[in-house]
């Protein structure tokens, strides 16, 4: 992981200035977060400028952050539960600024951290490790010492008040970062430099372990793809009701994955949990008759759904990603952007479940963890946003 941080650019910048800058390096590493991921955020007298939704931090502005009064965002803390449509209220009201967009869903944890900045990704080097099935082990034994180490918890106001208990009594100063299982880390600092380095040489070290103990070295393949991508684009457009676009990626590292033998690779889950809401759990397998293997790709998701569904209405049913055994695999999306945005999430998964597997077995969070995020309320507005 290089740390990207340039003296000259950084010099005579003010806090916000330093807030966007850093943020601005953050964004730019697709290993730290993809398409929206991640926020930060900056104290300034009583306020919390943090990310608002959709901003994406590569390219925030100044007029990305959300300023929010931070009393009102910690008063938050003294409710035992607070429905989405609360939470989002509650926090619309903490804005100086009405017109601000809507703060980033962990506003109320980026207000606890004692820290004037703070950093959050999804690095997928952390993530990968914990996502196996020694993950806790692992991390502990990587990150034990000077971090917080937090059992997965849905984000937004239950992670917040999970956090808020563990850190009573805690010694801040003591602590270089918080990491989040499953899902990825917080780094703070009263200096926007300093914070950036702590996220930087955190996921270094986890970089560090996976190259020492992991080797994912994809095959060259010499054939040239031929494939039928028109029928597939068709057939997918019928099932799911609308004209979509479709992406072919047969890399070597698509190539490598869709040719394991071991199917059960394609329904480890996802890579941290936000990403469902772009690809869903699982993607469909198609390898003899893609017409029988979507029909059965709906059927289990119908049944994936009534089993943990309570009032919520079913979304599309329909795959948002395809492996093609052999060849590689296919983004399914209603645009280019929206597929663009499918084929990186589903690159950095693959390689995560390899590496994962590697380490001793991937192991994402659990279904009805899954159920819960994908039905999440305040995920399903990032896309109609
Ligand atoms: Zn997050």
């Amino acid at each position: 992981m290089k740390n990207l941080f340039e003296i000259e650019k950084a010099q005579g910048l003010d806090d916000f200035a330093m807030r966007v800058y850093t943020s601005r390096l953050l964004g730019s590493d697709q290993d730290l977060v993809l398409h929206g991921g991640g926020n930060t955020s900056v104290k300034i007298d009583d306020i919390l400028y943090v990310k608002g939704s959709g901003w994406d931090l590569g390219s925030i502005e100044k007029e990305g952050f959300s300023p929010a009064r931070m009393d009102d965002l910690l008063a938050l803390l003294k409710y035992e539960t607070l429905s989405d449509s609360d939470m989002v209220r509650y926090q619309k009201e903490a804005l100086t600024n009405k017109s601000a967009p809507n703060p980033s869903v962990e506003a109320i944890l980026h207000a606890l951290i004692p820290y004037k900045f703070v950093d959050h990704t999804h690095a997928d080097a952390i993530v990968t490790i914990s996502n196996t099935v020694n993950g806790e082990k692992l991390i502990e034994e990587i990150y034990g010492k000077n971090y917080l180490i937090i059992p997965y918890v849905m984000p937004g106001f239950v992670l917040a008040k999970v956090i808020g208990e563990m850190t009573q009594g805690v010694d801040w100063e003591s602590l270089e970062g918080i990491i989040l299982h499953n899902h990825g880390l917080f780094t703070f600092d009263n200096d926007a430099k300093k914070s950036y380095d702590k996220m930087i040489e955190s996921v270094a070290r986890a970089e560090e372990y996976l190259k020492e103990n992991t080797q994912v070295v994809p095959m060259v393949y010499d054939q040239e793809v031929d494939y039928d991508l028109e029928n597939i684009q068709k057939l997918l457009s019928t099932i799911k009701g609308y004209e979509v676009v479709v992406k072919l990626n047969h890399s070597p590292l698509a190539r490598f994955f869709a040719s394991q033998g071991d199917r059960s690779l394609y329904r480890k889950g996802v890579l941290t949990p936000e990403h469902i809401i772009r690809t869903k759990r699982v993607p469909v397998v198609f390898e003899v008759d893609n017409g029988k293997e979507l029909q059965n790709y709906i059927k289990n998701y119908e049944t994936y759904f009534d089993r943990y569904a309570k009032e919520e209405i079913m979304l599309n049913p329909a795959p948002n990603w395809a492996v093609i055994k052999g060849i590689g695999t296919i983004s399914i999306g209603k645009n280019e952007k929206e597929v663009t945005i499918i084929d990186d999430i589903i690159m950095h998964t693959i390689k995560a479940i390899l590496l994962g597997e590697a380490l001793g077995g991937y192991q994402s969070i659990s279904e009805s963890d899954s159920f819960d995020m994908e039905y999440w309320e305040l995920e399903q507005m990032k896309l109609k946003g």
